[in-house]
């Protein structure tokens, strides 16, 4: 490591508060799947700022958004209306279920406008949303208790009142607990954060019909599944398992930060002027950022393109963990969201395996404690996902006992 990345990282130390353990690497620079460091080290990003980054660092086309819009209108708030924000919301109804839209600055924020309009739509006194067990919902108060994994629930108690968690996988255990207080269901069609963990189609279908049976409303979290990360813009269309509400954020903007919320006409209408806002939300810029990265996402054969890469990724990983039976089963996962699942012997050491392919220079994450994930950029090519294999076919064999 040069004087200069120790340098920012002494300085960065001395100013956060220390909720962040990072990468010991100072970025610069990014450019399709590749980060450059200050040091003018280069990484192959198999992270992408947190499967943000859709359509790889700086794309031309987003940049390109970004500078003219940044030049034309940066900010009026939601007392007016915008350009970009009303042909981003077009493009999102045109490409789902959805009838409505409210933009949010994040994936958390998303969820609690999601939250906030399934109890103001639900006669008084329905207010529970059951989620799941090792489902990850956001950092804000109301979506950490809807987070089903208590790690995140300890020493911010009492958390707001009416998240019951439901075990995962278990639709007669979800059914027992529904009761007259329950308005919702939320759940993300596959969990990303606690192990790139799908939920089968029947398990989607079976909750679809006990929030039919029940009157609730169905709430997908598609802030990280959502944006063609699984070959479709949206993982519900694969399941054919339409939800009631939609939450979607990370790769919106291809890094720009922003949230959304779709839903049909009939529950949007339970939201009146004032019942919620956001001053930031769907800034101009962001918007004209998510405009341009939805036109690349929609473009001819882009998401059976992300398919196809992802069925060749699942199936070198499968490949590679026959080669290392001792640390690795198999792989797990959709589209370029993809996992490599470890045995005990890999779990144990799943951030000594991160660390030592950071030292290769390729980067990938620990989730859930117990799997290595995968979300490169979209844009990935079946090069670099030959390079993250080799490296991590390395990085297994030279892993000493
Ligand atoms: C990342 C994530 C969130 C939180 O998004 P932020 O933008 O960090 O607030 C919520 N739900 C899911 C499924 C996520 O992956």
């Amino acid at each position: 490591m040069t004087g200069e990345s120790t340098a920012w990282m002494a300085r960065s130390n001395q100013v956060f508060i220390g909720t962040y353990s990072r990468f010991p690497a100072v970025m610069v620079e990014g450019r399709g799947c590749v980060l450059r460091d200050v040091a003018g080290r280069e990484y192959l990003d198999f992270l992408a700022g947190i499967a943000v980054c859709a359509l790889g660092h700086c794309h031309p086309a987003v940049t390109r958004a970004i500078c003219e819009q940044a030049g034309r209108l940066v900010h009026v708030s939601n007392l007016f209306h915008t350009v970009p924000q009303t042909e981003l919301a077009e493009l999102l109804v045109a490409n789902s279920f959805a009838d409505r839209v409210f933009f949010a600055n994040s994936g958390a924020e998303a969820n609690e406008a999601a939250i906030k309009l399934a109890r103001k739509y639900s006669a008084a006194g329905r207010y529970e949303i059951i989620s799941l067990a090792g489902s990850f919902h956001g950092r804000t108060l109301a979506t950490v208790a809807a987070t089903g994994q208590s790690k995140f629930h300890q020493g911010f108690e009492p958390l707001p009142a009416g998240f019951p968690h439901a075990p995962f996988g278990d639709l007669a255990a979800l059914e027992s607990m529904i009761t007259p207080r329950t308005c919702a269901i939320l759940c993300e069609p596959l969990q990303g954060e606690s192990g790139v963990r799908p939920l089968v189609r029947e398990y989607l279908v079976g909750i679809r019909e006990l929030c039919d049976r029940y009157d609730l409303l169905l709430i997908f979290d598609e802030v990280q599944t959502g944006m063609g990360r699984t070959g479709t813009l949206f993982a519900y269309e694969q399941q054919g398992v339409v939800p009631d509400i939609l939450t979607t954020a990370k790769a919106l903007a291809n890094g720009l930060p922003i949230g959304a919320m779709l839903t049909s006409e009939k529950i949007a209408a339970a939201f009146t002027p004032g019942s919620h806002a956001s001053t930031f939300g769907g800034n101009p810029v962001a918007a004209a950022a998510a405009v341009a990265t939805l036109r690349v996402l929609l473009a001819d054969g882009f998401l059976a393109e992300v398919v196809a890469k992802g069925s060749y990724f699942a199936e070198q990983l499968n490949a590679l963990a026959g080669r290392h039976p001792r640390y690795a089963t198999g792989a797990r996962g959709s589209g370029l969201l993809q996992a490599l699942i470890l045995t005990e012997a890999g779990i144990s050491r799943g951030q000594e395996m991160v660390n030592r392919m950071f030292e290769q220079g390729v980067l990938i994450n620990f989730a859930g404690n117990a799997v290595l994930r995968f979300v490169p950029p979209l844009v990935v090519s079946r090069a670099e996902i030959d390079a993250c294999i080799t490296a991590l076919d390395r990085m297994l064999g030279g892993l000493s006992d």
